[in-house]
């Protein structure tokens, strides 16, 4: 196991553990990760060439625009579009062959293509991403105080679920993996009947006849349904 990574997982658990907002501890984990990309993408680190010419050939989705956007450094962000839209804008044009051979449709359909399934920032993440998952799981394995901290968290969202349970199927043998799996059904299926028991009164609160009721916690049951079925500890990621 790499300390590069069991100390911050360990951290996460706890303080999931502990804080109110603090839900899935992988989401807690990457989110951090993310922020610092993030932060990295727009800082000291877009003026070095070679972080540039990935930039200007990947540039980056949906979701980390709106992060680099939200970075509220507007002139750092308009010098990596501004490479970034030349990148492309030459890589549609192509050469003097792509013109005689008539290949131009072709470059500006591929070019685009491009565009829509690569990001800087998720590939820069993914390796970490990965080993992350691998260290949770091997904590569990061989050391034995980070069962009771797994046992007492909320919960995992249902992706982050499938991937450690994926990777525990792989890698632990059967009598560990079938113990991983018991703790962490656990800790799944008692958010599941706490969920839907929020969500089913958070309905009921619509009809009339509830209208003297409390709420009690499904107030905010469909975003707290949401978090746990998608990724994310919080509603916006950049106020972390
Ligand atoms: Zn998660
Ligand atoms: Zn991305």
């Amino acid at each position: 196991m790499e300390q590069i990574y069991t100390i911050p997982i360990n951290e996460a658990f706890e303080k999931c553990m502990e804080e109110e907002g603090c839900n899935c501890p992988i989401c807690k984990l990457f989110d951090k990760l993310e922020k610092k990309e993030v932060e990295m993408a727009l800082g000291a680190s877009m003026m070095e060439p070679s972080t540039r010419i990935q930039t200007n050939e990947k540039g980056f989705c949906s979701e980390h625009f709106r992060m680099l956007v939200n970075q509220n450094n507007s002139l750092s962000l308009a010098l990596v579009l501004e490479s970034h839209l030349m990148t492309l804008k030459e890589k549609m044009d192509g050469n003097l062959l792509t013109t005689i051979l008539g290949g131009k449709a072709r470059n500006h359909i591929k070019t685009a293509k491009g565009v829509s399934n690569n990001c800087f920032i998720c590939e820069r993440l993914e390796p970490h991403y990965n080993r992350m998952i691998e260290n949770t799981v091997l904590l569990y394995a061989y050391e034995p105080q980070f069962k009771a901290k797994l046992l007492s968290q909320k919960y995992f969202c249902l992706p982050h679920y499938q991937m450690l349970m994926e990777y525990a199927k792989n890698k632990l043998d059967k009598k560990k993996y079938d113990e991983f799996f018991k703790d962490m059904s656990e800790v799944e299926n008692k958010y599941f009947e706490k969920i839907i028991k929020d969500i089913s009164w958070y309905c009921k609160k619509f009809d009339y006849r509830y209208d003297s009721e409390p709420w009690y916690d499904s107030k905010d049951a469909v975003e707290r349904a949401i978090r746990f079925l998608s990724c994310g500890t919080s509603d916006d990621k950049n106020n972390k």
